[in-house]
């Protein structure tokens, strides 16, 4: 199953797939991008996600290439790759020139669409849930890289996860620098308790997640109360039930946080029936 890779107007293989050293994606983290993956062959929330793209390069003053030219780019490089399902990351960074900080300085955005074959969570995890650990690490402040913005430079994620992953757990969970939790280095959390499905609000400085918007959808529309809320560690280590969501996991049961059995350490029923819902949405043509 192969990998494709479309840089401004070319599609090759993972090998020819090469970018400039100057290019200042790859010096500073100077770039926007988009992650999805496809069912049924069809890239989900495709246009969700090309929205998010403008809105993160309207956060960080950057240009992008016309909306349907990156439709199309992403619907010709699925087509080459030709894979059953694949994984679609839309990379725009604001491109190369003179090494030097100024945005200014760069000549103009480059486009590039990577397409593998996808590597969702194994079944083991989707159906017996997920550790995940509160790290040490903070989430970036609003004011200084907001979480809004899906850019580049995700050194803070990468701190994260690899503290996660050091304590044998599959996931981080950074706190703001107020101590309030935040999210996950690449996903949203939701703690349940009492059969009300609460999660941090985006005010904390967290991404508005897709899936976390179609997790708010489903359960408005099947009587599952839901509330955006301060939480803290102590109100997830007390949940009777967790989640985590991104587009290429959909809905995650988390049943240990740090070490501790969140409800009595397995997927919990209103986990389950979210999971369900965002399956058969996945699945509907
Ligand atoms: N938070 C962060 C920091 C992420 O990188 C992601 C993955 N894009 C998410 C949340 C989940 O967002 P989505 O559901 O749109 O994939």
């Amino acid at each position: 199953m192969p990998t494709r890779v479309y840089i401004d107007g070319v599609i090759t293989d993972e090998n020819d797939a090469k970018i400039s050293v100057f290019d200042r994606g790859f010096l500073y983290g100077d770039s926007v991008y988009e992650v999805t993956r496809t069912f049924s062959g069809k890239p989900f929330a495709l246009e969700e996600h090309l929205v998010r793209l403008e809105k993160s390069a309207h956060g960080i003053g950057m240009e992008l290439p016309a909306r349907a030219s990156i439709r199309q780019a992403v619907l010709d490089t699925l087509a080459a790759a030709a894979n059953p399902e694949s994984y679609v990351r839309i990379v725009v960074t604001r491109g190369a020139g003179e090494i030097g900080l100024d945005p200014a300085l760069a000549d103009r955005p480059r486009l590039v669409i990577i397409v593998r074959p996808t590597t969702g969570p194994e079944r083991r995890q989707i159906e017996d849930g997920v550790e995940i650990a509160i790290v040490s690490v903070r989430r970036n402040l609003r004011s200084a890289i907001d979480p809004n913005v899906k850019s580049g430079n995700y050194l803070n994620s990468v701190l994260a996860i690899g503290e996660a992953r050091r304590r044998g757990a599959y996931e981080a969970l950074m706190c703001d620098a107020d101590g309030r939790l935040a999210e996950g280095s690449s996903s949203n959390i939701f703690a349940v308790r009492a059969g009300l499905v609460k999660t941090p609000a985006l005010a904390v400085g967290i991404l508005d997640g897709i899936t976390r918007r179609k997790v708010f959808e489903l359960a408005a529309a099947n009587g599952i109360a839901t509330a955006e809320a301060e939480l803290r560690p102590d109100d997830l280590y007390g949940a009777d039930e967790a989640f985590l969501t991104s587009s290429v996991r959909g809905v995650l049961p988390v049943v240990r946080v740090s070490g501790r059995p969140i409800g009595d350490g397995r997927p919990g029923p209103l986990t389950r029936r979210i999971q369900t819902l965002y399956d058969e949405l996945t699945r509907k043509p």
